[in-house]
């Protein structure tokens, strides 16, 4: 016997209408775009920031020009569990729900781990990596109770390879990957999936901070020769929020640096 299975009909032209999503760090550079992109897909956007309130009301100027989709600007730093409370909670007042996570938000403060202080390894473990579990631990519940959520978190080839001078930025980044396989297994079977996306070098702020010389080596390592651009970034998340069957995946961005 044949098994047949109907192909769901899917909006082809706004495939998000009717999601309200969040964006940590949508201020600058990845984050932008992946609000960007989610927007012209039709999703309701909150994205928030740090520091940089004009920042980000650049991107909500953009998505409003464009006319592509509703997006909103809640300030909240992801290390604090208040802030990431708040965040969920005034997203659910104005918003009525929230069907996608994007774990975006990072930081780095290079150093050799001889060097490293402590400061430093907490202050991009408690961004990175504990700013994950406040921003998730903020919307789980939500996501449980419509059975219905996408979690998707922003990691690095860092995490994957491991990088001179980033012992701190490296552990926060693979640390998302058992978080996500463990939070994957914990929730398959109530409509959330939880994924990675793992980009390599992509052109933003925090790419540019790197000095010349060093990026100029690490390009001409990259197998495509190039930056990636934080909308083939963006790409990678929009697959895995239509992606039903995929779940505790990372996904590489990475113009082939690591395999
Ligand atoms: P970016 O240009 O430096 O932007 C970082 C974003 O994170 C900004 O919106 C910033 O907000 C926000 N942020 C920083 N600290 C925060 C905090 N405590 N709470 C809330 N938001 C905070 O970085 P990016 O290059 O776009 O990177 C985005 C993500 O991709 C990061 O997780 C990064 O590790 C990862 N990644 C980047 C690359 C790359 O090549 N660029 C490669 C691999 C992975 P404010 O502007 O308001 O401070």
């Amino acid at each position: 016997m044949t098994t047949v299975f109907e192909v769901e009909k899917v909006n082809p032209l706004k495939p998000l209408e009717g999601k309200v999503a969040i964006v940590t760090g949508a201020s600058r550079g990845i984050g932008a775009e992946i609000a960007k992109a989610l927007a012209r897909n039709g999703a309701t956007v909150v994205g928030t920031y740090n520091s940089n309130p004009a920042s980000i009301e650049e991107v909500g100027k953009v998505i409003a020009e464009e006319g592509a989709g509703t997006f909103h600007a809640i300030q909240a730093d992801v290390s604090v569990a208040e802030d990431t409370e708040r965040l969920a909670t005034e997203v659910v007042e104005k918003f009525g729900k929230i069907d996608i996570l994007i774990n975006n938000a990072g930081i780095t403060k290079d150093r050799t781990f001889r060097k490293m202080t402590k400061e430093e390894w907490d202050a991009v473990i408690n961004v990175n990596l504990s700013g994950i579990f406040n921003a998730t631990k903020a919307v789980i519940n939500h996501m449980l109770e419509q059975q219905y959520g996408r979690i998707i978190s922003i990691r690095s080839i860092v995490g994957q390879a491991g990088a001179f001078g980033q012992t701190n930025y490296a552990a926060s980044k693979a640390g998302i990957l058992g978080f996500t396989k463990s939070l994957a297994l914990e929730t398959a079977s109530k409509g959330i999936t939880v994924n990675a996306v793992c980009p390599g070098y992509i052109g933003t702020e925090m790419v540019a901070a790197m000095p010349e010389e060093v990026l100029q080596n690490i390009v001409s390592q990259v197998p495509m020769k190039r930056l990636g651009k934080p909308s083939e970034v963006a790409q990678a998340v929009l697959y895995l929020i239509q992606a039903d069957f995929v779940t505790g995946q990372a996904i590489s961005v990475n113009g082939g640096l690591y395999m």
